[in-house]
């Protein structure tokens, strides 16, 4: 027997969840296919487990500056199994809070790996559902390089089933991911080590961000090499070591981690029975209303290859939703200035274009403010972490169109300007802005 819907949704993660809950509110009959936890890799793998490791070294950060400031601690160790313990606990918790919202707005959870039957039939183990409309929450996972021994690695997804700390680490990448994790084994006392292929770290952000935090990652006791393209990995007695094309050695160590970007999870969805396009990369590419090419059929989330952050999953859910079934017509998510953080040590903030993107975009009308200092937090002890902040302006009127920050509490500072850049603000209005005294943030309405 085929049971029949509004909706189907196929993957329980951040986008997923979210559309399927605002269809229900709007009435649709609703059902959510996921072969996983719910809550997809943002609660399981992702955003959640990552800010709690992040935590949990800023603590180790804290101990260290609290000298500085008159104490006299002793840090007798760190016990990571405990810590692990208390966060899969709280990460089962939030698995629980979504099956019960889910429950409470009607939305049907069907467990277990979905794949197109026709555009609007879905098989989940062996029993056909049919549906109005689907769409596409498929999410992604962790690549592992195509070379001999890469499997002796592991990925950000082994990551958090780590039971213990491993001392000697390496890791190969240059996105966030990489970053945030190397900040996260330094601070808590790991030999770290990362290599990136190309010139630098966070290469796909205003290069001033990524200069100043490998200059910080190197002050705090990280080894960075660039310019490596693995070409294998071996076992010796001593660890794991890994060979680059160019000759180099790197190792031995306790633990390789991949951190070289994420593909899509679409090969085992059998899209092209839906006659769903895909791109060479298996992402499926969608309009500015999420729309793939079958009129029935739309795609959100880090499957379309578009912005892969959790809120951005969720606006475009919700977006598609209140379009589809809350009759807002023409509600549709708008890419260009979507904020965000990189939870490494230090924290980047940074929303709008970088520089280079200004100045491709404006050519010579393109303004820019920096300022560089060390924040009050490190005035009283030796370790003096900078603070860079970086306005972009376009235009007679100097609109607002970037701001990177990185530095203490750069985390928390961004979300308020990432408003006022979306509204268009200039810089007479940040200017005119009494500052927030005796601030980090403060720096940012008062550059000249
Ligand atoms: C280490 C790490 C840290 C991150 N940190 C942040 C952060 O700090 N802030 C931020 O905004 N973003 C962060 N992200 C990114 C964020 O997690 C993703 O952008 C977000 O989870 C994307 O949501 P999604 O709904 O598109 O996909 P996902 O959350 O990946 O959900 C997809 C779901 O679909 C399921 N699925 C796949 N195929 C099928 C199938 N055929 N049938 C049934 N179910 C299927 C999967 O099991 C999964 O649960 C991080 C990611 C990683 C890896």
């Amino acid at each position: 027997m085929t049971t029949r819907f509004d909706l189907l949704v196929i993957g329980g993660g951040s986008g997923g969840l979210a559309h399927a809950q605002r269809a229900a509110e709007y009435g649709a009959k609703a059902a959510v296919v996921e072969y996983g936890p719910l809550g997809g890799t943002c609660v399981n793998v992702g955003c959640v487990p990552k800010k709690i490791m992040w935590y949990t070294a800023q603590h180790a950060h804290q101990f260290h500056h609290a000298r500085d400031y008159g104490f006299d601690v002793a840090v007798n160790g760190h016990d990571w199994g405990a810590l692990k313990a208390r966060r899969d606990a709280y990460i089962k918790r939030l698995n629980g809070i979504y099956a019960s919202n889910l429950d409470k707005r009607g939305v049907t959870h069907i467990e277990g790996g979905a794949r197109f039957v026709d555009a609007n039939t879905v098989e989940v183990e062996g029993r056909e559902y049919q549906a109005d409309r689907i769409v596409i929450a498929t999410g992604g996972r962790p690549i592992v390089p195509d070379i001999p021994g890469a499997e002796l690695g592991i990925t950000s997804d082994d990551f958090f089933g780590l039971e213990e700390r491993p001392q000697r680490v390496l890791i190969a990448g240059s996105g966030y991911v990489s970053v945030e994790l190397a900040g996260v084994f330094n601070g808590l006392g790991s030999e770290t080590h990362v290599v990136v292929r190309k010139d630098g770290v966070l290469r796909d952000f205003d290069k001033m961000l990524g200069t100043e935090l490998m200059d910080a990652m190197r002050g705090s006791g990280i080894a960075l090499d660039t310019g490596v393209v693995p070409s294998r990995v071996e076992q010796s007695d001593d660890g794991l070591v890994l060979h680059a094309g160019d000759g180099r050695t790197f190792g031995p160590v306790d633990c390789l981690l991949w951190a070289v970007g994420r593909s899509p999870n679409t090969e085992t969805l059998d899209a092209a029975k839906a006659g769903v396009h895909m791109d060479d990369s298996g992402f499926v590419p969608v309009d500015e209303y999420q729309q793939t090419n079958v009129d029935n059929i739309f795609a959100i989330g880090d499957v379309t290859g578009r912005a892969a952050l959790t809120p951005v999953a969720i606006a475009a859910g919700r977006r598609l939703a209140d379009r589809l079934y809350g009759g807002m017509e023409g509600r549709h998510l708008e890419y260009r200035t979507i904020p965000t953080v990189i939870f490494s040590h230090p924290t980047i903030g940074t929303v709008g274009l970088t520089e280079d993107e200004a100045r491709a975009e404006y050519g010579d009308d393109v303004k820019v403010y920096t300022s560089g200092f060390t924040g009050m937090y490190y005035a009283l002890g030796d370790d003096k972490q900078r603070s860079v902040m970086k306005l972009i302006t376009a235009g007679p009127d100097e609109r607002v169109v970037g701001c990177h920050v990185i530095g203490e509490g750069a985390d928390e500072m961004l979300q308020g300007f990432a408003v006022a850049v979306r509204m268009g603000a200039t810089k007479a209005d940040f200017d005119d802005t009494v500052a927030i005294h005796p601030t980090s943030a403060e720096e940012l309405v008062t550059m000249r």
